[in-house]
């Protein structure tokens, strides 16, 4: 559908409600995530986000939920981290001017103090009478004490300054630590699945040890969220995270994919170890029986299909992930509720 022109508008009540307005005409779920997009485009805050989602919808098409996430990940998400970061950056560069333009302050009167001395040295190497004598050490004494307080000034400004970098290094830290988790399950999102794989994938190529991936994705989910409703939806991604959590080591890595979408990286296993393992997974995963929280009620159990592969050295990253990606989507057409893996050379097993 043609979009609404999005600056014609500058009532934030109108932009929500054609936000809402279009989730529901294109069929998408009404996610925080989906609706902040929405607003997004209809505020007509960036550019590049309207001009990226008209492309997109050009002719007509519905927008998928999974190209909202990208659209998400890419212009909103991003937008916020690069917000704090800039934010971040200037307060840094603020201090390190002051602690600039104290110490050029400091060179100039470290000169002058110099200047003082040696006057003071001539005057006292001359025969002069005692009153200048007295004169000329009163007045180095002055600068002596001026000097002084000057160091005591740079000294408590040196310790403050210190002490707001140390700040901004912690806020910095800790966006970049949040920018890599995903907040519903709080383990590790795409952005921190990306970063470890180029990091692991480096380690396996120098260590010659296989590296197996799993891709795992909950079946019929989108039935629980319609039936229950999506909070129960969000539990149920809590679930599965806690359940990767507590049946992984610990130098495996976990992520939330995206959606409904989760994958391990598994180093030092080979690939029918890697299946042993995602067995293990689901089977513990439907040992689980999903309750209201509320109420107690038993809503039923949750079934997951996974896709295993293992790393070929020097292969490209996204071949690596698609073949595990190819995986899953075999063991979804199988039927579901089962791991397929898919090594190398050989088709889905
Ligand atoms: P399949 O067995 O083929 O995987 O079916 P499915 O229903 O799981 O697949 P589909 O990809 O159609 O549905 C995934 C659903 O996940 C759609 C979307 O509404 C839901 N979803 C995505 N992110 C979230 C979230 O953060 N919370 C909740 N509750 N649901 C989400
Ligand atoms: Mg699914």
């Amino acid at each position: 559908m043609p979009p609404s022109l999005p600056s014609q508008s500058h009532k934030p009540s109108v932009w929500a409600e054609r936000a809402f307005t279009r989730l529901s005409q294109d069929g998408l779920d009404p996610l925080p995530d989906n609706f902040a997009l929405f607003y997004a485009y209809y505020a007509g805050t960036r550019q590049d986000l309207n001009l990226a989602l008209d492309t997109l919808t050009d002719g007509g098409r519905l927008l998928t939920q999974e190209q909202c996430t990208d659209l998400f990940q890419t212009y909103i998400s991003l937008e916020a981290e690069e917000r704090v970061l800039t934010a971040t950056s200037s307060a840094a560069e603020i201090e390190l001017q002051n602690v600039l333009r104290l110490l050029s302050h400091e060179s100039q009167e470290a000169a002058r103090y110099g200047e003082t001395l040696t006057a003071f040295s001539t005057t006292i190497s001359q025969p002069n009478p005692l009153d200048i004598m007295r004169e000329a050490v009163a007045h180095a004494l002055r600068a002596t004490q001026t000097m002084a307080e000057q160091n005591e000034h740079l000294r408590t400004q040196l310790t403050s300054s210190t002490r707001q970098l140390a700040e901004v290094r912690t806020n910095l830290d800790k966006v970049r630590h949040d920018s890599l988790l995903d907040p519903l399950t709080t383990i590790g999102n795409r952005k921190f699945f990306d970063t470890e794989l180029t990091r692991i994938t480096r380690e396996a190529r120098k260590t010659g040890e296989p590296l197996s991936l799993l891709m795992a994705d909950i079946d019929h989910f989108k039935r629980f969220n319609d039936t229950y409703g999506h909070l129960v939806g969000d539990q149920i991604l809590r679930l599965v995270a806690r359940t990767l959590i507590e049946n992984l080591k610990g130098r495996d890595i976990i992520a939330r994919y995206g959606g409904d979408e989760f994958v391990v990286l598994l180093p030092c296993t080979a690939l029918k170890d890697a299946v042993t393992v995602a067995n293990a997974l689901r089977v513990s995963l439907e040992g689980k029986q999903i309750r209201r929280t509320q109420t107690n009620e038993i809503l039923g159990v949750v079934t997951t299909s996974i896709g295993a592969t293992v790393y070929l050295p020097d292969e490209h990253l996204d071949a690596f992930v698609e073949r595990a990606d190819s995986a899953l989507y075999a063991a979804k057409q199988a039927g579901r509720c089962r791991v397929v893996a898919q090594d190398v050379a050989s088709p889905p097993s």
